[in-house]
């Protein structure tokens, strides 16, 4: 994703399955001076429906599928470069905490160039009904296409399954900390807060 030669930035990874609250930590953390988020899915939900790349885009997360490499990659840099015109980011005083980012091994290789990996926050459950239920209540609250049936959410899962460990396994183990996110948000919150306080000192 060669995004230009300056300085490797500092990211934070979020990692989690679907429902599992990547959106809403990565929202909470990028509210903190000195932190970025980026959130490809909210990147790709943002597009123009009626232009022809939102088209495409929307009919592959609808299905549940990966959105071709090249295209993140276009995206992403747009981004981040028009948050560093407009001062939003910086990449030598913020941290940019990567949510849905990477998902596979060329997004990770991608990543590894121009970023240095401090924390990677795995939000884990063990419980995938609680997360199908609070899908399903986000599919009509925010209407989602891409929570829309159980069937695409269940493809979410097993790309997930699949996604994590090939890009997980391009990051060092010591720097991934697991959050339990069926706990109350309160406990989250205490515990996301331990860990990057302890990994960004
Ligand atoms: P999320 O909001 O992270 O669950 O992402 C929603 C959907 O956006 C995913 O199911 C994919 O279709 C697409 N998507 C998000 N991030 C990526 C990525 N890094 N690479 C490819 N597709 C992505």
């Amino acid at each position: 994703m060669a995004y230009d030669n300056s300085p490797a930035i500092e990211v934070i990874l979020l990692f989690g399955l679907p429902g599992s609250g990547k959106g809403t930590w990565g929202k909470i953390l990028g509210m903190m001076p000195g932190f970025y988020h980026l959130s490809t899915g909210d990147m790709f939900r943002m597009l123009d429906t009626e232009s022809e790349l939102g088209e495409r885009v929307i009919q592959i997360m609808s299905a549940g599928e990966l959105v071709p490499d090249d295209i993140v990659f276009d995206l992403m840099r747009r981004n981040l470069r028009h948050a560093e015109d407009i001062g939003r980011f910086n990449r030598a005083r913020d941290r940019l905490v990567l949510d849905g980012f990477p998902r596979t091994p060329r997004q990770a290789e991608a990543l590894m160039e121009i970023a240095t990996i401090k924390c990677v926050l795995l939000l884990d459950c063990d419980n995938r009904e609680l997360l199908i239920n609070r899908l399903r209540r986000r599919a009509v609250l925010e209407n989602r296409a891409d929570d829309a049936s159980e069937a695409v959410l269940r493809r979410r899962f097993e790309i997930y399954d699949r996604e994590i460990s090939t890009a997980l396994a391009k990051v060092a183990s010591s720097l991934i900390e697991r959050i339990d996110v069926s706990r109350q948000p309160v406990r989250i919150l205490c515990t996301l807060s331990q860990a990057l306080d302890k990994r960004l000192g």
